[in-house]
């Protein structure tokens, strides 16, 4: 399909808005995409659904889903049975949030950094913010550098190919209207993305949850209708 080989790069994709842009924003810098999705137990599985929905209308070159469970240990409202917060308010501003999944992004990286060495992908592009999820450790700028020098130690390519892969976070300071500013850009068909922590088995989202409150937000500060909105009316 390509005229000329083009870079590669692993995308995470969870079907949410945040990396739907991310993979949008990966094929604009003219990376082939492959995507990886996890199927960790999460409670929104819906979003794998719309995760295989944002792969083929972004053009994946690849689109690869993983279960790995991490229900087995548990220890976050969502994968756990520990309620999800509401707004953020609710659970106090300061310390890390209860949506928090333990090691979550170390896990992903490190499979994404296995795909990413077989394929000769010169990054991973990942969807993590610090502006409105400040809270997590492992979305944070210098986690990211520590991940980019792990991998150059912990790889085969790395250490004899002087292979290096660089970790983007292209959405890392944007604020969610400026992200979703991004995404209208980028043509990102919102409607595919769910972003709720908590829906219902139809993939209603449930409005209320930190996430919900996020992405309505978002939205509102774009100036912008949330075209998912209209369609959880209908579910
Ligand atoms: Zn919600």
């Amino acid at each position: 399909m390509q005229e000329t080989k083009p870079k590669k790069a692993v995308v995470l994709l969870s079907g949410g808005l945040d990396s739907a842009v991310t993979l949008a924003y990966a094929r604009r810098e003219g990376y082939a995409a492959y995507a990886l999705t996890f199927d960790y137990g999460q409670r929104h599985r819906i979003e794998i659904e719309r995760a295989r929905k944002v792969a083929a209308g972004l053009s994946a070159e690849e689109h690869k889903i993983m279960a790995v469970d991490l229900r087995a240990f548990g220890g976050s409202a969502l994968t756990d049975a520990i309620p999800v917060p509401e707004a953020r308010e609710e659970i106090g501003a300061a310390g890390i949030p209860a949506t928090y999944v333990p090691a979550r992004n170390t896990i992903f990286l490190s499979l994404g950094l296995a795909w990413a060495e077989v394929l000769g992908a010169e990054a991973i592009f990942i969807g993590a913010n610090a502006v409105d999820y400040s809270g997590y450790p492992d979305c944070r700028p210098e986690y990211f550098e520590a991940f980019e020098k792990l991998a150059v130690l912990a790889t085969r390519d790395g250490v004899q190919a002087g292979w290096k892969l660089h970790i983007q976070a292209p959405l890392l300071h944007l604020s969610k209207a400026e992200i979703i500013r991004l995404g209208k850009d980028l043509r990102v068909d919102f409607s595919l993305t769910s972003s709720c922590y908590n829906p219902s088995p139809e993939g209603k989202s449930c409005g209320v949850c930190e996430s919900c409150r996020l992405r309505e937000k978002g939205f509102a500060e774009a100036g912008e209708t949330d075209p998912a909105r209209g369609l959880r009316l209908s579910f």
